[in-house]
């Protein structure tokens, strides 16, 4: 029996990193009787059947699960936002802190294109900047253009599993090309240049990339909700998590309660108009969903 790591799935086949040896394994039917199949990611024990291949006995416990991209004990997610091109939504980032959040993932905020902003983008992303680390996220102020960038992002990436989120066309296939010279990501601009569209169907594998492992997949582009009750919308935002704690009644929504502490907050600035205006935006998008029979 030995210990190892699922870097990629192909054709029926997990690839099983152990050794610095890569398995190519078979999972056993045990998985299809527990509901569980080996996803890229898992820590896994395997019997070797040979000195390049094996049989998956064992999936250790998760640490997280994301479902698109498939991937198991993923530590952090870089959410990449851009100054403009598409101009930098405060709306569209908060939407993917709170879903990174609600997979108990750590985000951590990217903004790039900054080799694009003027003086006056300057002032405003660097506001953002301020508010977002003030509630204790980590913000990179980045350009996939800008080579002597590169050596700050790589040292994130170390010890950790990394999966790459946002919108279409921030610069998450730069950023990954940028970082791993050898992986070969169809940006925007080449796929536009080929005439066609980007091809969606890709297998994810994971690269190592200074002492961490790196999903090769520009990630996720569009977020849901549906798996979030609204209890624990609030806790999606680490400020509101802080201050519910004060608030009058226990199950308090921060909406139309009376004595509640996260309100107080707003009208106090401790806590951004915007930020909490979101989580009224989502609360409702929670409450007002179908609710799901299957
Ligand atoms: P993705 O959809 O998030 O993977 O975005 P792409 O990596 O395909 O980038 C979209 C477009 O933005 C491409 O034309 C890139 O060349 C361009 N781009 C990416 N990063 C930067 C950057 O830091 N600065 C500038 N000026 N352009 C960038
Ligand atoms: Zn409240």
């Amino acid at each position: 029996m030995a210990e190892g790591r699922i870097m990629k799935a192909l054709s029926g086949f997990y690839y099983v990193q152990s050794d610095e040896n890569l398995y190519a394994c078979k999972g056993r039917g045990l998985f299809r009787k527990q509901k569980v199949s080996p996803l890229v990611g898992d820590l896994v024990v395997f019997d070797k059947s040979s000195d390049l291949e094996g049989y998956i006995q064992e999936i250790k416990p998760r640490k997280t699960e994301l479902s698109r991209p498939p991937i198991a004990n993923v530590d952090q997610a870089m959410i990449v936002n851009s100054v403009k091109m598409p101009q930098f939504s405060p709306l569209l980032l908060d939407r993917f802190l709170v879903f990174i959040e609600s997979k108990r993932i750590k985000p951590l905020i990217i903004i790039n294109k900054i080799d694009l902003a003027n003086d006056s983008d300057l002032k405003t992303i660097k506001e953002f900047k301020a508010i977002y680390e003030k509630i204790g996220y980590h913000v990179l102020l980045f350009s996939a253009k800008e080579p002597r960038d590169f050596m700050t992002m790589k040292s994130l990436f170390n010890d950790k599993i990394t999966v790459f989120a946002g919108q279409s066309g921030v610069g998450k296939s730069s950023i990954l090309n940028a970082v791993k010279p050898s992986l070969t990501l169809e940006t925007a601009q080449i796929s536009k240049s080929l005439g066609r569209g980007r091809h969606t169907t890709r297998h994810v594998e994971l690269l190592e990339i200074n002492g961490g492992l790196v999903a090769d997949t520009p990630g996720f582009s569009v977020v849901d909700f549906s798996h979030i009750s609204r209890e624990e919308l609030g806790l999606c935002f680490p400020e509101i998590k802080t201050f519910q704690a004060h608030c009058k009644f226990r199950g308090c929504l921060h909406d139309k309660e009376p004595g509640c502490a996260v309100k107080q907050a707003v009208a106090n600035k401790e806590m951004a108009t915007f930020r909490y205006d979101h989580y009224l935006a989502f609360l409702e998008e929670i409450q007002s969903r179908k609710p799901r029979y299957s």
